[in-house]
């Protein structure tokens, strides 16, 4: 693939989404959790008829009904719907679809996706006679939840698989507005592009890599006879305060708020610990995912009933920078009541 320029790329905002085109039937919206929740509330708010396709008595259904949405079972929600919009894990789309999803479903209604996973690697084939397309969040449900009750919203990306009404993009578009999405902007991508960058991102970048980087830093200190405490103040806590500049204002707005010392470490130390060989690895794990490898070792682990992930994951939360970092984490007040994040 050639490296691309922003350029030309087209930022979609409300000018551009019919908002009439989803208010043509009712949208079903599968799942009450992160995403669920977000995007069930914000469509109501927006004017649109909207069911949540549930487990009957489980958390999502009461949480939905106590927010004074519909909800039925998720047969019966997609048979009242001529759009439904995939909100449960990725690893339950493929029964769910295939048991209770694809019999309700009518020629001219669309199925829709926050993620590509379940389309990209064909976990999920639906018939030719539907829309399916894409609308996917770049955040967080809460966050959707709360941009959107501030009059504002989450960029969002959209895409179509497959168009049978010639009006799928009208209807993503649509749905993109009714969440927020416009209002801050939409970009145009594929299934593709969209699956496998956001699996790269999570695995090399932001869950993988800066927790492997964090262990790292914080063992290289202790094993060189300096306290745990101090190397999980220097390594872990005030990683969130680059993370944030970064956020705000790319590595300019770091750079202005770092000593020179820190900018001239940054510059020269950097490079020597994630380097071209850090990026050599990077380009693995990225084949593995656009040949399909992680997906089906993924797959095939949840099939498995989990054993090996759920092992590797104790292993991780023993880390002794688990047990150094609850005992720090108890004297941050501003911690205590629930972080950095809201939730319902
Ligand atoms: P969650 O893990 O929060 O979804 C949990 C919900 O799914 C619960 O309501 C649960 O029901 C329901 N559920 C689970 N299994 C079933 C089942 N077999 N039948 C019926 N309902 C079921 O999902 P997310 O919001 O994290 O993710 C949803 C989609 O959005 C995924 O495709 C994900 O990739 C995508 N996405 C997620 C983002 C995020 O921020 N989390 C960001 C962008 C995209 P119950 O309450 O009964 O347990
Ligand atoms: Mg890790």
């Amino acid at each position: 693939m050639k490296p691309q320029t922003t350029d030309t790329i087209k930022v979609y905002t409300n000018e551009d989404a019919n908002p009439g085109a989803l208010k043509e039937g009712t949208v079903a919206i599968i799942g009450y959790g992160s995403q669920g929740r977000a995007h069930a509330l914000n469509l109501k708010d927006s004017g649109v008829d909207v069911i949540v396709g549930v487990r009957p008595g489980g958390e999502g259904d009461r949480k939905a009904k106590a927010h004074g949405l519909k909800t039925a079972p998720v047969r019966e929600a997609a048979e009242a719907a001529n759009v439904v919009m995939m909100l449960t894990p990725d690893m339950t789309h493929e029964a769910l679809f295939r048991d209770e999803i694809a019999p309700a479903l009518k020629p001219g209604d669309a199925l829709v996706f926050a993620h590509g996973f379940s389309i990209l690697y064909g976990r999920v084939k639906p018939s030719k006679d539907i829309d399916v397309f894409m609308v996917a969040p770049k955040g967080p449900g809460d966050l959707v939840r709360r941009e959107y009750e501030r009059g504002r919203g989450v960029p969002c990306l959209f895409a179509i698989h497959q168009d049978a009404t010639g009006r799928a993009k009208e209807r993503a578009l649509s749905y993109t507005r009714h969440i927020g999405g416009t209002t801050a902007g939409a970009i145009e991508t594929t299934f593709k592009e969209e699956t496998e960058t956001d699996l790269f991102g999570e695995q090399a970048v932001l869950c993988g890599g800066a927790t492997e980087l964090v262990i790292a830093g914080f063992e290289t200190l202790v094993e060189a006879g300096y306290r745990p405490e101090i190397a999980y103040y220097e390594c872990l806590h005030e990683l969130k305060l680059i993370v944030d500049l970064l956020n705000e204002g790319g590595l300019a707005k770091m750079h202005e708020f770092i000593s020179e010392t820190a900018k001239y470490g940054d510059l020269v130390s950097g490079p020597r610990v994630v380097n071209s060989e850090t990026k050599q690895r990077m380009k693995e794990v990225l084949t593995d995912i656009q040949n399909g490898t992680f997906a089906r070792d993924w797959i095939l682990e949840n099939q498995a009933g989990k054993a090996h992930y759920q092992k590797l994951l104790e292993a991780d939360l023993e880390h002794p920078i688990e047990k150094t970092g609850k005992e720090l984490r108890s004297r941050m007040a501003w911690l205590q009541s629930g972080g950095n994040r809201t939730s319902e």
